[in-house]
């Protein structure tokens, strides 16, 4: 349950009256907010004299419904607001992987050329394997970091693990949760303190009930500012590396008020596959798409053969304005 309590109650009675009826409390502006388990039909007793209005739900999707919040919610990542009213698809791109100064800047002036502002790249990697490419660490994030700087871009990246948590907080401005990663609570609870943007990917084996409910606890803690990120579940299907999972999409677009994005690279697995993809996503009005991009796909110490050249990805961009134009939609 979801209770809005009257504009006359203190901070200090709603947090009195959430530790008695043990509920999270929020503040959206001088709003009280207070959340309870889902199991919670009828409004408490101790809080029926505070309480404005309140919302029942049939399960813990609460703070991210849509039957708890009419419209989406708006997310802003830098100059850029996704979700609300804005028909904005944000195309955030680059590699995935940060490999070296001269690779994430080519990457970035890529971005700045077309009027970009949003430039991705991985420094904590969650490989299969021990003995691949694990990511730079904190001399990558100092490396995006160094692009921000140069180019007035906003930067996001992967969080592997809580270990590294506020070094990637602190050097970035939207924090990735991976595929692998979304199910690890210390991240999770550590993105809920902040008001950085936060995008949580769905994971492979994750039901979008489960997926959601990651959200939760970010939102529950006092972050609102929470994107989804669908990205390919596994299947019976092993031509193709994952199956993105668009029914999917169409129910977080009915069912949440968080903004979506689509990363058709790591649902592809291939480059072949990854500019009609990502039209296909744009054709269902979408808030972004997380794009991988790289200089020499070839040479990728990570995800090789996903990454789509430059010039590949400058045709796709082409390609793509009309699409999202066809569905009221602005690349940005
Ligand atoms: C990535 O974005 O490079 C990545 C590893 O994604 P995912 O967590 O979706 O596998
Ligand atoms: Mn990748």
């Amino acid at each position: 349950m979801i209770l809005h309590l009257k504009s006359s109650v203190t901070q200090n009675q709603a947090a009195e009256l959430a530790a008695k009826i043990k509920a999270f409390h929020i503040m959206e502006g001088s709003l009280n907010i207070l959340i309870t388990g889902s199991g919670v039909k009828e409004v408490p007793q101790e809080a029926e004299d505070l309480t404005e209005k309140f919302w029942v739900f049939s399960n813990d999707i609460q703070l991210a419904s849509s039957s708890y919040r009419n419209g989406k919610r708006s997310v802003r990542i830098g100059n850029v607001e996704i979700g609300g009213n804005t028909k904005n698809t944000i195309v955030i791109a680059g590699p995935c992987s940060v490999e070296s100064e001269t690779q994430i800047r080519q990457s970035a002036e890529l971005l700045k050329k077309h009027g970009l502002t949003s430039l991705r790249g991985g420094c904590y990697k969650p490989r299969t394997s021990p003995y691949s490419f694990q990511g730079l660490g904190l001399e990558g994030l100092k490396l995006l970091a160094k692009m921000r700087e140069e180019h007035g871009l906003t930067v996001i990246t992967e969080a592997r693990d809580a270990t590294h948590i506020q070094e990637i907080i602190d050097h970035t401005d939207v924090i990735q949760v991976g595929a692998k990663a979304m199910y690890d609570q210390g991240i999770l609870r550590a993105c809920a303190k902040i008001q950085k943007p936060v995008l949580i990917k769905r994971g492979f084996g994750t039901t979008l009930q489960e997926f959601v409910q990651a959200a939760e606890f970010v939102l529950s803690g006092g972050n609102a500012n929470v994107i989804l990120c669908e990205r390919g579940i596994r299947t019976f299907e092993t031509a193709t590396r994952f199956t993105l999972d668009l029914c999917g999409v169409a129910w977080l677009q009915e069912y949440t008020n968080l903004p979506i994005v689509l990363d058709p690279s790591h649902a592809m697995g291939y480059a072949y596959g990854v500019p009609s993809l990502t039209k296909a996503c744009t054709a269902m009005g979408i808030d972004g798409l997380l794009i991988e991009v790289h200089p020499t796909p070839k040479t990728a110490k990570s995800d090789a053969s996903q990454q789509l050249d430059h010039a590949q990805f400058e045709q796709l961009l082409k390609e793509l304005k009309p699409v999202a134009a066809s569905v009221d939609y602005k690349i940005v």
